[in-house]
């Protein structure tokens, strides 16, 4: 095994544990490593000293490397192309839109930009949704804890980060216990996240979703239905055979008694496929009892994988009409930014470094996602 990361959270009490060592020194660490990313261990003050070897040895302050880093044009997006420890690469997202601008007239909001940053759980993903690019690349790997929190770590550097989305590469729910150690990382000292500042992005894997209120109290759940049917959906979906979206509806049903939050629904327009007028009343009707802010999603085309086309802005309206006017459910429609997509949050698929292309991100949502009760 190689060496770990500092940010490992379980790997780092346990070895501390192990030698006899206080584990109250790590989130003074971790703060050391956040504000001194470059540094040695050795120039950390006050530790004991058997705490010095047992990090020389079996520790380092990054496993992961920013290989590169993109800015759109309008410095609201900035895309971080980060190399983990076994040569793979992940995308995380720093988005900077700030939705509630307006209120301050137009002036920077006191206390500067909320950040949001969209990170990756998983090299790849096995889901193999047909209109998600990193669904087409099959699984490869899944990231540590450490190298989840990583990414925070590295985005921290470049911009205040008040929220984290997990939707980036991968299914969060499919790498449980990373998920679960890296969300008490940042919601602990010294990164202190707020949990409901962090968004889970998932498929609908129930068995997760049956432990997630237990596990995580307080956290953002937000779930890719993408059809208001079960056969629809497995058109799209290949997971929705083995999550039947009955069994789904259950499970949510019980996690928001547990946890009394509203659930995030996202949904992707696709053209002629799930975007018609029966399916708004299908989809207003399963969430009837729901507790929700529904998503529009128009679909972003990615390469060869267009078997898909993006809905017209007029069937998304109308879409969001039924919803809001026979429902009475919140519903939003994720800004498109542009069509040449090739980074944004959800469909992450790794460009190498010479790809000079701008992220190009629906981001308003997204911090509107998580802001805006
Ligand atoms: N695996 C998780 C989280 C990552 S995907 C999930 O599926 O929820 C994050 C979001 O981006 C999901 O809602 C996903 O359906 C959406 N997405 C994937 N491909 C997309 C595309 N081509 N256009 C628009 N949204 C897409
Ligand atoms: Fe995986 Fe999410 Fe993409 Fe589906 S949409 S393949 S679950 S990353």
């Amino acid at each position: 095994m190689g060496v770990g990361s500092i940010f490992d959270g379980p790997d780092v009490r346990a070895e501390f544990e192990k030698a006899g060592i206080n584990t109250h020194f790590i989130p003074f660490i971790w703060k050391y490593v956040i504000k001194n990313p470059n540094c040695e261990w050795d120039d950390i003050p006050d530790l004991p000293s058997a705490a010095y070897s047992l990090l020389r040895s079996k520790f380092k302050t990054s496993t992961s490397s920013v290989d590169s880093v993109i800015n759109s044009n309008d410095g609201v997006t900035t895309k971080l192309l980060v190399k983990l420890q076994n040569g793979a690469f992940v995308e995380a997202v720093i988005m900077r839109y700030d939705t509630r601008l307006g209120k301050y007239c137009g002036k920077p909001r006191p206390g500067g930009p909320r950040s949001t940053l969209c990170i990756s759980s998983q090299v790849g993903c096995k889901m193999g949704c047909k209109f998600c690019a990193t669904g087409s690349m099959g699984f490869k790997n899944n990231l540590s804890s450490g190298e989840i929190v990583e990414q925070l770590v590295h985005a921290s550097c470049l911009s205040q980060i008040r929220n984290v989305v997990f939707m980036g590469m991968g299914e969060p729910l499919n790498n449980y216990s990373a998920l679960v150690e890296a969300v008490r990382a940042m919601s602990g000292v010294p990164f202190q996240l707020s949990p409901k500042r962090i968004t889970v992005s998932t498929v609908g894997i129930i068995h997760a979703i049956n432990k997630l209120h237990k596990d995580l109290p307080g956290l953002n759940l937000a779930v890719s239905l993408h059809a208001p049917v079960q056969d629809v959906r497995c058109q799209i979906m290949p997971a929705a055979r083995a999550f039947p979206l009955e069994k789904l509806m259950d499970a949510l049903q019980v996690y928001q008694k547990n946890s009394m939050q509203k659930i995030f629904i996202e949904y992707i327009m696709l053209d002629g496929v799930n975007d018609e007028e029966q399916h708004a009343h299908q989809l207003g009707k399963l969430l009837e009892t729901f507790d929700v802010v529904v998503n529009l999603i128009p679909f972003n085309p990615i390469g060869s994988l267009s078997q898909f086309r993006t809905s017209s802005e007029e069937k998304v309206l109308r879409f969001q009409k039924i919803l809001r006017g026979v429902n009475n459910i919140r519903t939003t429609v994720r800004k498109q930014m542009g069509q040449d997509i090739s980074g944004a949050c959800g469909q992450l698929v790794v460009n190498l470094p010479d790809e000079k292309k701008p992220p190009n991100l629906g981001v308003t949502d997204i911090e509107d996602l998580v802001s805006r009760r």
